[in-house]
Order: structure tokens, then sequence, then C-alpha cells
């Protein structure tokens, strides 16, 4: 069922006509739509907000802490330093349009990671220096597996005092089994940072000026002779690593083996599409370093995500099935194909009301026309869409394949369900939304918000579907359930705050665990990793002999609760 569009092209799919809308203002293969996915507090808000300001207009860092601007603006998410919604963000990089989809770091919301990594082709895994691979850096790495997403490694806050970029690389090795392609090298680390090494350009690249970071220059490696740090011992290490890098990149092409083998090196844009290939194809991730926070590392960062990161026409098409069977369809992105597009958040917004985050894989979609929900046989109007960036809200009339745009207004679709043409009706591959695993009572403080208590329990469902609320018969209370605790307290602030309902909450109780058929002893003492502020669990699981067999060593499982993926060592 599965058609790559490199498969499409192959039978005569036309470039150029996939990007021939009159509507189009950057080419299809100029997308980058991403994720940037990290364990909280590892630096993912002050990447983003660097990537808007180095991307953006008149933006000045800090702005989007300030609140107003797109990421991060619910106050709770402000108070609480966590990212909850997943909105999206536009901005441009050397002429292609990079759409910035918001992924969360906290656990609880792994149903929103789950939901970004739907409609993003590609993700920038965030670590910090210190720590390496964390927790939810682990899970958020094992849902990006499920998806096939090609990825990449910002190993960032190289600043700190204990930062060890070559530690980092191993974790990525041991905890992830993934293979790293390094591409840069630090030169020095913790006060003295100041810089990288780039392999592939074999220059020394050093932020010198005062000017956060705006400005920096590139110093090929064999004309760095008074660049301090730049030694003879950090030029070694950097041919060693360029080596290790190359021997990786050349398997993936026949003629530049057989070359590398001759003993010819490829080229520098040789080279770059080897990595690219290797990427797209997942056979490594690259890896890259810098501080966000002291302003170093994030313009290579961009050039590297249009170096290496997929565009909609390099990824799997998205699959469907007709609307009234199960016959599958397939959309290719392109503006040729019927219009097809997935709202994948529906979010409050202060300004406008709900807005709903969709993105277009196929076809023209204009502001002022009918389109089809084909999950719920309706038309919808779309009246207003907007193109978030960092600062400013852009009102536009149409939208094309590979754009991610907020719709205002709508009246019945809810996340995870398909807008299309209404005469080549398909519905995308659906999200798979887990069962809540944790509930709680709970009723208005006063007996007259009653009913406005369950009008904001319907708007809250209808933008969640991982929130669920009932009424429990036998002592009439209302049961609220959710993915965690967290979940669901942000769910009874938001009620607070958005519907001025005051309510008394009980006691919480599990509320999900048939899927669960191995035996699990939990250990919440187990030491939090260095750096994170959440909460972990070292989770230990038995299996029952029958389910496990000795000589596999090792299986996949996956959770129905909110800690998701991961393999079993052996000994467990
Ligand atoms: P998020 O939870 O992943 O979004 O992390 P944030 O971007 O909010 O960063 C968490 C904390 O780490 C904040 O106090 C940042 O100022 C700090 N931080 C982020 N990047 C760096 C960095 O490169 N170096 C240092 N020293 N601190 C950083």
């Amino acid at each position: 069922l599965i058609i790559l569009n490199e498969v499409a092209q192959a039978q005569n799919l036309d470039l150029a006509k996939a990007s021939s809308s009159k509507d189009r203002k950057v080419p299809l293969p100029l997308y980058r739509n991403i994720g940037i996915m990290a364990h909280i507090d590892a630096g993912k808000t002050t990447t983003t907000e660097r990537i808007l300001y180095y991307t953006g207009k008149s933006y000045k860092i800090g702005e989007v802490h300030e609140g107003g601007a797109t990421m991060d603006w619910m106050e709770q998410e402000k108070e609480r330093g966590i990212t909850i919604t997943s909105a999206a963000t536009t901005c441009a990089w050397r002429d292609h349009r990079i759409n910035i989809i918001d992924t969360p770091g906290h656990v609880d919301f792994t149903l929103e990671v789950e939901r970004s990594l739907r409609v993003l082709d590609g993700a920038v895994a965030v670590f910090d220096g210190v720590a390496g691979v964390e927790p939810q850096t682990e899970t958020v790495w094992r849902q990006a597996d499920k998806y096939k997403v090609p990825r990449m490694c910002f190993l960032n806050k190289m600043d700190r005092t204990g930062a060890n970029f070559y530690f980092c690389v191993d974790t990525i090795v041991e905890m992830l089994g993934a293979t790293p392609a390094v591409l840069q090298l630090p030169i020095g680390t913790e006060s003295d940072f100041l810089g990288v090494i780039d392999l592939v350009t074999q220059e020394a690249v050093v932020w010198k000026g005062e000017d956060l970071g705006a400005s920096f220059e590139r110093i090929p490696l064999d004309q760095c002779n008074d660049e301090p740090l730049v030694d003879d011992a950090l030029k070694a290490k950097a041919k060693e690593w360029r080596e290790k890098l190359i021997e990786l990149a050349v398997e993936q092409d026949e003629d530049a083996l057989m070359e590398y083998l001759e003993g010819v090196e490829p080229d520098v844009e040789t080279l770059k599409k080897l990595i690219r290939k290797g990427t797209l194809n997942l056979s490594f991730v690259p890896v890259i370093t810098g501080t966000a926070f002291k302003n170093k590392g994030v313009q290579p960062l961009l050039d590297a995500v249009v170096d290496y990161l997929p565009s909609p026409v390099d990824v799997e098409a998205i699959k469907g099935v007709k609307e009234d069977s199960d016959e599958p369809i397939v959309r290719l992105s392109s503006d040729a194909e019927p219009f097809s597009a997935l709202a994948f958040k529906v979010a409050n917004d202060p300004f406008v009301g709900s807005l709903t985050f969709t993105r277009i894989y196929s076809g023209t979609m204009e502001a002022g026309t009918s389109v089809y929900n084909s999950v719920k046989g309706k038309n919808e109007r779309i009246g207003r869409m907007l193109e978030m960036h960092a600062n400013e809200r852009t009102e536009i009339k149409s939208a094309v394949a590979g754009d991610i745009v907020a719709l205002v207004g709508l009246k019945d679709t809810t996340t995870g369900e398909t807008l299309c043409d209404k005469d080549n009706a398909v519905i995308l591959e659906k999200m798979d939304f887990p069962e809540p695993v944790i509930k709680v009572a709970v009723e208005p403080k006063t007996k007259a918000d009653q009913q406005k208590m369950s009008e904001a329990l319907i708007r809250l469902a209808a933008e969640d579907p991982s929130f669920r609320f009932s009424r429990d018969e036998e002592t009439g209370q209302t049961i609220i359930e959710g993915m965690g605790e967290l979940h669901l307290e942000i769910i009874v602030d938001r009620m607070m705050r958005e519907f001025k309902v005051e309510a008394n909450v009980g006691a919480p109780q599990v509320s999900y665990r048939e899927a669960i058929t191995a035996k699990a002893e939990v250990d919440y003492t187990h030491k939090k990793q260095s750096g994170g502020s959440g909460q972990y669990a070292r989770v230990k699981i038995i299996f029952e002999p029958k389910e496990f067999s000795e000589e596999e060593g090792a299986m996949d499982f996956e959770f129905a609760s909110d800690i998701k993926g991961g393999s079993v060592p052996k000994e467990y």
C-alpha cells in the first residue's frame, strides 16, 4: 500500500506539476515541515526562539517567553514552564519555507507528541550537552521511529559546566541504538565553547561578535593559524572524525564507495548529498552542536535542516481509505492531486477563539469556500486562514500542499479528521489515541456552575481526544479521564481560567489497565537524571514465560499507558 513519492516520480509524476499551483509561493521541494523534540529543559524553547530570531523579521530574543507570540502562548504553559500546545510557526531560511511544529517535552503529553509527529516530515532532537539522552528523549525517539521520521540531533548547552560532546554522542549509540553521523566537533567546552568545526566543509565556525550570535566567521581549517583552541590536537581529531563521517556517507552510493576505496574522497557537494540520502533513508542521524542560549550554532542548525531533512516529496505519500469502504488511496504531495488535509490540533486562541491547525497534503484550499470533512460526512466552511509567524499572524487567501495553516472557527472538525474535496473524498490515516489512564471525580464548587462545567468539558474534550468525561451512574459524580495527573490538573486549571468554573477534585484513580498483560514493578524512587524536572520511574517488566522467548533476547513492546515504547533488556 505504501507508495514512495520517488516511485511515483519514476512513474512520470512531474515534479514541476506537483508544484504548479498559481497560489504557490515556495516550490514543494523547498518545504521543511519539522518538529523539535526534546526532554523537558533540554532547550527546545530557547532553540526555537533563536531559530525564529535568526530567520525572523523585527523580532527580539525573549519575545516568545513574554507572550503574545505563537509558541508557548498559553498562560499556564508559561507558569509551569512546559509546552502543551502543538502550534506551528512558519519561517524562512535560504529560500526554504520551514514550518516548525511544536512538540511538547512532558511525558504526560506523549499524545501531543504523537499527533505532531503525524504531520511533520523531519525532526530535530535537542539534547542537554551535560545529560545526553534523557528518558523523554528516548520516548519521543521511539515514537519517531514508529513513524519513520528522518531526524538529526542538536547537542545543546555546550557552554554548561560538565558539557561533554563525546559522551552525548555515546548516549545516542547506547541508549537510542542510533548511528550518529557526526558533522561537527565543538571548539572548546563550557565557558570556553567558541564554536564548531564543520567536518563537511573543513572549516572552523566561530562566533565572535556582540550581536546576539547574528554574525559568525567560517575559517578554512588549514588557515586557522591563530584561532584560539583550534590547535593541532583538535585538527587531528577533526581529520579522524571526518574520515568516520565519509566512511558512513559513501555507504550510500556504490560509485562513491568505489571511488573512496580507490582513494578519492567525495567533494563537499557530493558529501552533502550522501549525508542527505542516508538521513532520509534512516541509515544514520546527523549530529551537530552548539548553545542556543549563548547564541552559537543555530544558523548551522538551520543549514542542516535545509540540507539534510526531508521535504514533503521526500517522504512516503500519505495513505488513506475511501469514504465508504476500506479501499486504500494514496495522496501524493502535489498541487495536481485533489485537495486533502489533516486537522492535527484544535486550540482555543485568546484572540480569535477556536483555531484548527491543519496540514495540507495535496491540492489547494481557498478561504471562503467549503471543504468536506470525510470523517463526519459534513461540509465545513473555510472562513479565515492564518499563517502563524513568530510575532505576527498573516491572513492568507489560499494554502497549498505542504502548508500548515490555522483555520478560524471550524464548526465540526476535531483533531485527526480529514478535510478534503467532496468529489474525491478520502479519509487519511487515522491517528491512534490511547485510552485514558487516570481518572478523578470533579464537582463545581457552586452548584449553579453545573451547567457551565458541562459546557466547558464538552469544549475541552473536543479539543483533546485523550480527554474524556462521563457521569458515574452510582454516585452521580462527574468523572474526568486523561493521560496523567498533570494532564487532568491542566484540564481543571483551564476550566477555571477559560470557563470560570471552580471545581473540587477527588483523588486520582488508575482507570485503564487491561492492555498491560505482563506484570510490572514500578520504582518511583528511581533517581532522576540531571537537568530534568519531570518525574520518572524505572519500570521493570516481568513477562510470563509463554510470552517471552529467551533466544530473542529482547522484544519491542508498547505500553497502553502514558509511558510508551522502549525495548526490554534481556535480564528483565
Ligand atoms: P525546554 O523545556 O526544552 O523548552 O527548555 P528551555 O528552552 O525552556 O530551556 C530550559 C532552561 O535551560 C532555560 O533556563 C534556558 O535558559 C536554559 N538553556 C537553554 N539552552 C541553553 C544553553 O545552550 N546553555 C545553557 N547554559 N542554558 C540553556
